[in-house]
């Protein structure tokens, strides 16, 4: 499994500073392998991504993630990156078909969602202007977000808690002509030191983590002083369909019926998502970052082409609403989803 690009993440990876990701004490490289000093324990370095998990994902055991990484891998060099994400899907029996359509189509809007964050980040803070910040992506999944940030900043990492994810977002990358460092790793146990970052981006990741407070306060530990947190995440109580299994009213319902009600009308696993509502957020948010702002965020216009008339017609009126001072605070309730900013001051 090891390849020129394995070469090259390990490459990459040298004058970064890592840290343990369970006690934080400083770490060994061995080619093979991290060692830690302090708690010795080890972590395997598999196709030249470093492996510092706590714990594996959800949705597939360490030995099936490796096999699946390996899988992917191995047929990467045959397919350009949007026949690799088709390839992955159909090698993916836990997920229904016609969901796994509408994942590739919204893997391949990464980019232009991307562009948009960017935009407003740059709006919010000056700091992120300048080109020499460290950013660090929590969930870069198929890597879309890190092509775009690139291209504005110079220090970008991206982390993920699949090995398998990371796999295709190196060949989104390769594709693109870009660098960036991967480590997979667990949100809740990030493997950097205190205040290494100015910009931590985690975008609809945090409804899949198992421990949603310790990513908030893994987040801010790695942030510098004025460092802004970035957080999109889709509202439990929207009134559209739940995004990930495209359902109405899951997040009505009491969280111990939700799987249940899922399973019986999709036949998806719905046990491991857990998204939250705007009192949630704030309640999880407010007692660690000093600044915390929320935004409806515009339905970005390449998302458009796979809308319904109907659904095109509800996004123009929603576009004119969230504008309205009555109607923001009604769709901060209701909406469909949030752009969070936290900002940590000392
Ligand atoms: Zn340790």
């Amino acid at each position: 499994m090891v390849t020129i690009f394995a070469e090259e993440n390990l490459k990459l990876l040298e004058g970064l500073p890592l840290c343990c990701p369970q006690c934080k004490g400083s770490i060994l490289q061995k080619k093979e392998r991290f060692l830690c000093n302090v708690c010795k324990r080890q972590f395997p370095v598999i196709a030249g991504i470093p492996d510092f998990r706590i714990f594996g994902d959800p949705y597939l055991n360490f030995e099936d993630d490796y096999k699946r990484a390996q899988l992917i891998a191995e047929n990467a060099p045959k397919f350009n990156f949007q026949e690799l994400l088709k390839f992955y899907w159909s090698h993916s029996p836990e997920t229904p078909p016609p969901l796994r359509e509408k994942f590739v189509r919204t893997a391949l809007l990464a980019e232009a969602k991307a562009e948009g964050i960017l935009k407003e980040l740059a709006l919010f803070s000056e700091d992120l202007i300048k080109i020499d910040q460290n950013v660090l992506e929590i969930g870069c999944g198929t890597g879309g977000f890190l092509v775009s940030a690139v291209k504005t900043y110079s220090h970008v990492i991206g982390i993920d808690i699949a090995l398998r994810w990371l796999i295709v977002a190196r060949k989104r990358l390769e594709e693109s002509g870009k660098k960036v460092p991967l480590i997979c790793c667990c949100a809740e146990y990030l493997p950097f030191p205190d205040g290494f970052f100015n910009l931590v981006v985690t975008a609809a990741t945090l409804e899949h983590t198992r421990d949603q407070s310790r990513v908030i306060s893994e987040s801010y530990r790695v942030l510098q002083d004025r460092g802004i947190l970035f957080l999109s995440t889709p509202n439990r109580y929207s009134l559209t369909v739940e995004p990930h299994v495209y359902l109405w009213g899951v997040g009505f319902l009491p969280r111990s019926w939700m799987h249940r009600y899922v399973y019986l009308l999709k036949g998806v696993n719905y046990k491991n998502y857990r998204l939250l509502s705007y009192f949630e957020l704030k309640k999880l948010l407010n007692p660690v970052f000093s600044k915390v702002k929320f935004s409806l965020p515009d339905v970005d216009n390449t998302m458009l082409i796979n809308f319904s008339r109907w659904k095109r017609f509800q996004v123009s009126v929603y576009r004119k609403l969230r504008k309205v001072s009555l109607f923001r605070a009604f769709f901060l309730l209701c909406g469909p989803m949030y752009h969070i900013i936290g900002q940590k001051t000392s």
